[in-house]
């Protein structure tokens, strides 16, 4: 799935246990679920194989002609094309197209052979293969006009509905599709979906989910997989869906309530169509309503991986953040039980693609999702269904590299090799693996004289430069993390946002302020003052042992919600001497949407804990935006000195650094690892640890995009589909950056005994090098020590002129 670049009229997808292995929790440490021939012989399986393990991804798109299998072209494609994906250096190839699986119900045994040759193929080069498809949508356009649009904008799930006839006769095994559709409260009938013109099968519905199951048996009978992508595991059709009887029934069963008609405003909140519809929040039984999708779905999910085991499940929410995910059903927080990789799906065909940190803050959620899901198969292995000898089993394949548990892989999509590369350049950046993908059924039109290119020919030049140059494993990357940025996920699960005005008015799709979007807005301050951080979720921050575990100061910006066990949790941590940042305002209600007499902000300024800062909603970010808004247009009448400090820092800056101007203050005393000493700049720089070093990336952020001027997205005018990248920094400029790093706060970060010994120089030595795929030649890195303290800082001079997009320097 995927979220909207231009249109997001939908937004699609777009306690746990300290332990010794996961000392860290924003690292992706390495470890090994076996997934061992005993497993596979027990599964009945004939073809189950061992895991995986995507550090280069690519999409393996299908098109209608290749239902013709087994006609000899396209056994010939496949061939050519395994081939390709060799050369390219993917090692993961996931399939793309055939996308609504049950309406290819007819022609089963035909995509199977097709699928298992693909497999086959790719298993000569030791490739491995996800399939990756949506179970519970069903194109069902209503009218020419919706046919059309479908086509326009959908063509790359390889569109194969049935005649209007026909649908009534629709069915796989005996169960027929008619009879396992969601229902729409307000009318009775089926429920239709705007994103993608469907109608869903409904997650409770106890004949859907027997018939997906026996499909995924067949499926694992039939084709020799690696691992799944169950896509769209959610509710399209928004928070009118679903009034069938199994989910009335479970709504009584489980928590007591009717679902009421849609004229019941208590519940509903104000008639509004849109089907992200908010409803009324305040209303526990409308809460218990939106808990319980959440849940059908991730009960969904964990039937899929019960019958998949040991295949790896991964699924796609594009986004996890904002509130209106909830109406539908999204969420990847019920879903990560029963999840073994993630997938951070960076939308990026547009040219705004070009303004990469917008999609830092939801990829490092999903990050920490993953890091969660880590800790909850280490510390609860029977929830995976491991026993104790199995997870030692997986330890040890750890060491030997073979498996990752719960990967997070970040996808990227292109049409041109600038956006590749940009996709290839986040991955390392963000210490993931790369997923790249074309979309060229996002295109109103496709070229085809000449053809537009592959996903694995456009990221073959980046893999090979890795191979030669940098051939770095991401997940045995550890994340330097100075700063814990807490993004509480109770608050958009009670729907809690504050009102929107003229002068601040509400992010897109959202009816208020919410506590994601400050979440967003420090993740760009964080990045550009090059603060390595992690995000602090929900569970964590009930947890006082963990949040005492570490000692890196805490932001908690705008958290109107703080559950109770919260509350308890913070409160040990400032009492001893924890380092909190709030910005107004927090806790207000509890998980129950009850109100607290006292606001935590103020009863915790009240006790005076040593190391709280409370600040006011001026430093939410719309109050900032708009405060820069105002000051420019004053700047603008007043060409004194206001104008001047206007000309010389983007908004974006100015927010930024009133932002980290919080953290320098008394009491927080906050000290950065990385600081650029020399003029300003628009590149970032992420350190991470390795095993055999350090690596410092760099990542330009004063990228421009240019549009193809012929090529049309279905969300867009020509000209808005990325080409290529330019830089604002002129040709020639001088980009001499220095960059100086405080050993003492770097061994803070890191916290464990082998890194006690960091000294300048094990750091980086003499000989590292600055290299970079846009140059044919290394260059040098100038080190510069202090002569009074050479133990304590170190000063790299990085020549990055000329340079459009990526850079690293590794340790020795
Ligand atoms: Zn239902």
């Amino acid at each position: 799935m995927l979220k909207y670049p231009t249109m997001p009229s939908f937004v699609g997808k777009a306690g746990c246990q300290p332990n010794a292995y996961f000392d860290h929790p924003a690292s992706t440490t390495p470890l090994v679920i076996a997934s061992s021939a005993a497993n596979a012989a027990d599964s009945g399986s004939l073809y189950r194989t061992n895991g995986i393990k995507p550090r280069r991804m690519a999409s393996w798109w299908c098109v209608f002609e290749d239902l013709l299998w087994p006609e000899k072209s396209v056994v010939l494609k496949i061939q050519r094309r395994a081939e390709s994906f060799a050369k390219a250096g993917i090692d993961t190839a996931i399939i793309f197209g055939f996308h609504c699986r049950f309406d290819f119900a007819n022609y089963f045994d035909r995509l199977h052979g097709y699928l298992r040759n693909v497999a086959e193929e790719l298993h000569k080069y030791g490739i491995k293969l996800m399939d990756h498809y949506t179970c519970n949508i069903v194109e069902r356009p209503r009218s020419p006009e919706e046919a059309f649009e479908l086509h326009r904008r959908h063509r790359h799930h390889v569109l194969l509905y049935p005649d209007p006839r026909a649908r009534a006769h629709q069915q796989y095994e005996g169960v027929f599709f008619n009879d396992i559709c969601e229902i729409d409260v307000r009318t009775g009938k089926r429920s239709f979906a705007i994103p993608y013109t469907t109608e869903s099968f409904c997650h409770n519905n106890p004949d859907f989910l027997e018939m997906h199951r026996r499909y995924l048996q067949r499926q694992l009978r039939e084709i020799p997989l690696d691992g799944y992508q169950v896509d769209d595991m959610c509710m399209y059709a928004g928070t009118i869906s679903c009034g069938c009887e199994h989910c009335r029934r479970r709504f009584k069963e489980e928590y007591g309530y009717e679902i009421p008609p849609y004229e019941d405003k208590s519940f509903w909140g104000e008639a509004n169509e849109h089907y992200v519809n908010k409803g009324n929040y305040e209303n526990p039984a409308f809460r218990a309503y939106i808990e319980m999708r959440m849940r059908s779905v991730a009960d969904h999910a964990a039937m899929v991986r019960e019958t998949i085991f040991p295949l790896q499940l991964m699924t796609c929410c594009s986004a996890s953040g904002p509130i209106h995910l909830n109406s539908l059903a999204l969420d990847l927080d019920h879903m990560k039980p029963h999840l073994d990789m993630l997938m951070l799906e960076n939308c990026g065909l547009d040219i705004d693609t070009a303004d990469w940190p917008r999609a830092e803050a939801e990829v490092m959620a999903q990050k920490d999702i993953a890091v969660q899901i880590q800790r909850k198969i280490v510390g609860e292995p029977q929830l995976r269904g491991l026993d104790e000898p199995e997870l030692t089993e997986q330890m040890e394949a750890t060491v030997r590299g073979e498996r990752v548990l719960a990967p997070a892989v970040a996808l990227s999509y292109t049409i041109y090799e600038d956006g590749a590369y940009l996709g290839w350049s986040l991955a390392r950046f963000w210490g993931v693996g790369n997923w790249c993908s074309t979309l060229h059924g996002r295109l109103v039109y496709e070229p085809t004289d000449p053809s537009l290119p592959e996903s694995s020919e456009l990221v073959a030049p980046y893999n090979s430069w890795e191979d030669i140059h940098s051939p770095i494993d991401c997940y045995s990357g550890r994340d330097i993390v100075e700063l814990r940025l807490v993004n509480n996920q109770i608050n958009r699960l009670v729907g809690w946002e504050t009102p929107a005005d003229e002068a601040h008015p509400a992010p897109e799709l959202a009816q208020g302020h919410q506590h994601w979007h400050e979440v967003e807005g420090w993740t760009r301050a964080l990045i550009k003052h090059n603060i390595g951080y992690r995000q602090l979720r929900g569970e964590e921050l009930a947890d006082a042992e963990q949040l005492t575990a570490e000692d890196t100061p805490i932001v908690l910006a705008a958290s109107g919600v703080i559950s109770d066990a919260q509350q308890a949790a913070l409160e040990t941590y400032l009492a001893a001497g924890g380092r909190l940042v709030i910005i107004r305002p927090c806790g207000l209600i509890n998980e129950n949407y009850v109100a607290r007499p006292v606001d935590l902000a103020s009863l915790w300024s009240e006790r005076g804990y040593p190391g709280l800062l409370v600040v006011g909603e001026e430093y939410r970010i719309h109050n900032l935006v708009a405060d820069v808004a105002e000051k420019a247009t004053s700047a603008e009448a007043d060409t004194t000195d206001v104008a001047s400090e206007t000309d010389t820092a983007t908004s974006a800056d100015r927010i930024a650094a009133a932002l980290v101007d919080l953290l320098v203050a008394a009491p927080i005393n906050f000290s950065p690892v990385l600081s650029i000493v020399s003029e300003p700049t628009e590149w970032s720089f992420r350190l991470r640890s390795h095993p055999d070093g350090f690596v410092l990336h760099a990542l330009n952020r004063g990228l421009i995009g240019e549009g193809d001027p012929n090529l049309e997205s279905a969300f867009g005018n020509p000209g808005r589909i990325l080409k290529s990248l330019h830089t604002v920094q002129p040709v020639g400029y001088p980009q001499n950056i220095r960059l100086r790093i405080d050993l003492a706060a770097l061994r803070a970060a890191l916290r464990t005994p082998d890194h006690t010994g960091i000294t300048t120089d094990n750091l980086f030595s003499e000989k590292s090098k600055l290299i970079s795929p846009e140059w044919d030649t290394a260059r040098s890195v100038i080190l510069t020590t202090d002569a009074e303290a050479p133990n304590d800082e170190i000063t790299l001079t990085l020549d990055l002129t000329d340079t459009r997009i990526y850079a690293v320097v590794q340790g020795s």
